[in-house]
């Protein structure tokens, strides 16, 4: 078995909470912000922390390459704001270098939001509304390479997006528009959102849809990009650009689209998080989806 599943696990009270909460749960894998997500600014990480996390990371047996950090949602790499572009692009390298020193090998994050309110033509106009977005994702793979220049080690790992509001990366074609403008393409990858890839408009629910939407993202993205995956449920349904995680089994894509995902090779080797939204049953979800894997 090759399938390292696990959660978003909290890491409050110190970074090193989170293995514990893993290893609470069952899990081969996990997420964790390395500092508090909602708030600009975070004291350095000190030796002690750093030598505790990776003595309690080395007893738990969990590889770093299975963990799947996450920035903080206020970093937006794509700002049309000067000002704020220079304080999330600050913060994105501060996030990097956390990592480094955790002995972390991958950072995941949402790669950006132009901001710009679009009138309902502008919005239907395709060639208007792909001339904002890729000056936003121009933006944002400039961000990438400026922070991958300023720090070492760490790969910058894209979330695909639900297409909320003005987010960008809920199209294949936006994760390969960045990579291919990032200069270092062994430090990009992606992570794959199953809600957000759903409510984006990919459905995953069929072997017929399954495959086509893999079949897709291998043409236009690259599994050799695939760094991990967030694993969900949705509540709204397929293509409806809301962003709502839902326990897996209780939303619009139900149990098959994970059985396939944990018999399909393609993500074997790579951080597979919950981000459902009862962790009082994460456990059972844990052992739910590593009961799917066929022998
Ligand atoms: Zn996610
Ligand atoms: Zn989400």
């Amino acid at each position: 078995m090759n399938k390292f599943v696990g959660a978003h696990t909290s890491s409050s009270g110190g970074v090193y909470n989170a293995i514990k909460n893993a290893e609470a749960i069952g899990a081969k894998a996990f997420a964790l912000f390395t500092k508090n997500q909602k708030r600009w600014e975070a004291k350095p990480l000190d030796t002690k922390t750093i030598d505790k996390f990776q003595k309690m990371l080395d007893e738990s047996g969990i590889l770093p390459k299975h963990i799947l950090p996450h920035d903080s949602y206020l970093i937006n790499l794509g700002h049309p704001e000067e000002e704020k572009l220079q304080k999330s692009r600050t913060a994105f390298i501060d996030e990097l270098t956390r990592c480094d020193q955790l002995g972390l090998d991958r950072l995941n994050f949402h790669p950006g939001s132009h901001l710009v309110k679009l009138t309902k033509k502008q919005k239907e106009d395709v060639e208007f509304l792909t001339k904002v977005e890729n000056e936003c994702l121009d933006v944002i793979a400039e961000s990438i390479n400026i922070a991958l220049d300023k720090t070492q080690n760490v790969k910058a790992v894209i979330e695909n997006t639900a297409g909320q509001g003005t987010n960008l990366g809920y199209k294949f074609e936006h994760l390969a528009y960045i990579i291919d403008k990032v200069e270092d393409k062994s430090r990009v990858g992606v992570c794959i959102d199953t809600c957000h890839m759903f409510t984006s408009g990919y459905d995953i629910r069929t072997r017929e849809a399954y495959d086509a939407t893999w079949k897709s993202f291998g043409e236009i993205v690259g599994f050799e990009y695939l760094s991990g995956m967030h694993i969900n449920d949705s509540k709204p349904p397929l293509g409806s650009r809301v962003d709502r995680h839902h326990s897996l089994g209780e939303g619009e894509i139900g149990l098959d689209a994970f059985r396939m995902i944990m018999n399909d090779e393609r993500m074997d080797d790579i951080p597979l998080i919950l981000e459902t939204i009862d962790e009082t049953i994460w456990a059972q979800e844990i052992e739910l989806l590593y009961s799917f894997i066929k022998e």
